[in-house]
């Protein structure tokens, strides 16, 4: 059966973090502007004809900057983290340690969103939507992603008018 599907952009968010089991430049704590786009999914649409209505999403947009904006995003096992903590404790940063399976990289920060907004949507629209995907960017060359794509769409090529058949 076809689904619907509508898309949601937010960011970017000023956020920092480490990844401590790097051996390289990643292991020292930088940041990016992170933007991220989130999927979501309709099994129908509501009587606006909308999947998710747009201006009701405050309450994403404040969850995503309470968890990422101006922080550094650490591992629950970082053998820095009573370093960083004793700065945060000075007003030095401000951390966010995350639980395993969650880390601080892209990666793990799209499943963290997919968890938190799919639980977040099912609860507004009755099981009515879901989160399909989320994209997080760190800058415009790298991004990660988490969920599946909507339709099986990118089995196939474009074909000369730009459009997938
Ligand atoms: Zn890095």
């Amino acid at each position: 059966m076809q689904k619907y599907f509508s898309t949601k952009r937010f960011g970017p968010i000023s956020t920092g973090h480490r990844q401590w089991r790097d051996d390289g430049h990643c292991a020292w704590a930088h940041g990016y502007g992170r933007i991220v786009e989130i999927i979501f999914g309709g099994s129908e649409l509501d009587d606006r004809g909308w999947v998710v209505d747009f201006g009701d999403l405050r309450d994403v947009k404040a969850w995503l900057e309470s968890e990422w904006d101006h922080r550094i995003l650490l591992a629950a096992d970082d053998p820095l983290l009573d370093t960083f903590q004793m700065l945060h404790d000075m007003g030095g940063c401000n951390i966010n340690v995350l639980p395993a399976p969650y880390g601080p990289g892209i990666e793990l920060s799209c499943q963290y969103v997919f968890d938190k907004v799919n639980d977040i949507l099912k609860e507004k629209t009755g099981d009515r939507c879901w989160v399909q995907q989320v994209r997080i960017w760190e800058h415009e060359n790298n991004s990660a992603i988490y969920g599946s794509f909507p339709t099986q769409w990118y089995k196939y090529p474009l074909n000369k008018y730009g459009i997938r058949s």
